[in-house]
């Protein structure tokens, strides 16, 4: 849905954006190279037109990142597009829960990058983020400093193993390293499906993070996928979901059909158990639903915006001062709102309104604000009045091994009178095959939209 911009003079911009491009070309090398310092120029190559467009330094290359390159590209020929991202492969998320039991394989989820760089010609740069200036306009990274006209933050989420275990960052690195959630693109996916397949028996404690999280209801996909292994293999497994929310959600009924008609001695869900305290040494868990002792466990800590928009300085506060955990962005136009030349998208948005709270933290929305962004962003350069726009969100769980049955959410949004943003859910909750086969046919279309 497109809509008119009641706005906003402070939008239109008058003329070209000022810009700041490092320009030269670094010296062959004869020896060494030399450490890299924080000062350390970084001259990427494969820039398409350096001097003629605005610089945009896209931070994440991952779902929103990566949307946000291939469609600026498009909507800017003559910017310099500069993704800087820290994984030198493109993993998928979505999808990765069906690997777990095999319905893909790793070559169906892994993606080179360099090819879509190449093809939509923006530079790619692996680097770790480390820092913002933003009153230089510049983006500190292991491979030295980089100047921007336009900053896009797509760097998702972070694990805030912090709200559970302090300072102690032993406690979080054990827990990472032995019950690590497998939510964020890194090896932990191919540890917990390693742990899957050679579970011999006893209980797995799985919790949720609290609301808002990244893709609300792939936990419990998680969870049937890990139920339907150990019901095929005949592995005496129970698996307990420690859910902070009241009920499951969404798709609240197709999932507790799932439990109970194909999982029933396997799968028990847990409502209001808020974590308080976890012993991972001792295997242990204490909730507001009570206390567990667990075999195994896959530990999904509460979720924030990525370290990246915390290095920015961009989080909100609520009224009493403490972060929210979340960018502190327009709802509708996605710039932070101290500084109208840096934009948040996917994972790491902050609340859009006071009706729903936050989007769906999803690929599907992730993709679709890179696309919004990138034409805002157009517009802008162009001296154009900038347009907002509403996207929408489409997730399908799988929920049975054999058959093959998916139950699917969708959700809507629209303008209402009050001038604020507001959502309409449908929950698809019988399971049938032909949800998994229009999951495949989502995928295929996004990955052709910015990855092949
Ligand atoms: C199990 C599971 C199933 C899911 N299923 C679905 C689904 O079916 N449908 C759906 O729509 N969504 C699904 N999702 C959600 C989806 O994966 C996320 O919402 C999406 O990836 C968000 O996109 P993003 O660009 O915000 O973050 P990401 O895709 O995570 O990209 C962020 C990128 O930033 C990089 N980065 C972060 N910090 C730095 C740094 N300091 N330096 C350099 N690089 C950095 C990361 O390496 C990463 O590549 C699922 C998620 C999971 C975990």
């Amino acid at each position: 849905m497109l809509l008119k911009s009641s706005l906003s003079r402070r939008r239109l911009l008058t003329g070209a954006p000022s810009f700041a491009l490092f320009s030269g070309l670094a010296a062959p090398l004869l020896a060494a190279p030399a450490a890299l310092t924080s000062e350390t120029l970084l001259l990427p190559r494969n820039v398409t037109a350096p001097g003629k467009g605005p610089r945009v330094v896209i931070c994440g290359g991952g779902w929103g990142g990566l949307s946000a390159a291939r469609h600026l590209r498009e909507e800017l020929p003559d910017a310099e597009i500069i993704v800087l991202e820290r994984n030198p492969i493109f993993w998928s998320c979505p999808m990765s829960n069906k690997w777990l039991i095999d319905v893909v394989d790793t070559a169906f989820l892994t993606h080179d990058m360099l090819h879509p760089a190449q093809k939509w010609n923006y530079s790619l740069v692996q680097c770790e983020i480390t820092g913002f200036d933003r009153a230089a306009k510049t983006v500190s990274t292991s491979k030295g400093k980089v100047a921007y006209d336009f900053l896009i933050l797509a760097g998702g989420i972070r694990n805030a193993y912090d709200v559970w275990f302090g300072e102690d960052q032993a406690a979080a690195e054990y827990t990472r390293q032995n019950f690590g959630s497998a939510y964020i693109p890194n090896s932990e996916h191919i540890a917990l499906k390693n742990k899957i397949h050679n579970f011999k028996g006893g209980t797995i404690v799985m919790t949720l993070p609290p609301p808002p999280h990244r893709c609300p209801p792939s936990p419990y996909e998680r969870a049937c996928v890990m139920a339907w292994h150990f019901k095929t293999h005949k592995i005496p497994a129970k698996i307990i979901i420690l859910d902070p929310k009241p009920q499951i959600g969404p798709i609240g009924q197709g999932y507790r059909q799932a439990f109970e008609e194909l999982y029933p001695d396997i799968i028990t869900h847990v409502p209001n158990a808020k974590v308080k305290e976890v012993d991972p040494w001792n295997k242990k868990i204490s909730t507001e639903a009570g206390d567990f002792s667990f075999d195994d466990a896959v530990f999904m800590p509460p979720h924030q915006a990525a370290d990246m928009v915390w290095y920015a300085d961009l989080i909100g506060r609520t009224d009493e001062g403490r972060p929210t955990g979340w960018a502190d962005m327009d709802p509708r136009y996605f710039t932070a709102r101290e500084d109208e030349d840096v934009y948040i998208i996917g994972d790491s948005m902050g609340a859009i309104s006071p009706h729903f709270g936050h989007y769906p933290k999803s690929a599907h929305v992730a993709n679709y604000i890179g696309k919004i962004v990138s034409r805002n962003l157009a517009q802008r350069v162009r001296g154009e009045e900038v347009l907002a726009e509403l996207p929408d969100n489409l997730c399908y769980m799988l929920v049975n091994g054999a058959p093959r049955e998916a139950i699917s959410v969708q959700f809507t949004y629209a303008l209402g009178q009050d001038n604020q943003v507001h959502q309409t859910q449908i929950d698809v909750d019988v399971r049938t095959p032909d949800l998994l086969a229009e999951d495949f046919v989502w995928v295929d279309g996004m990955f052709n939209d910015f990855l092949r």
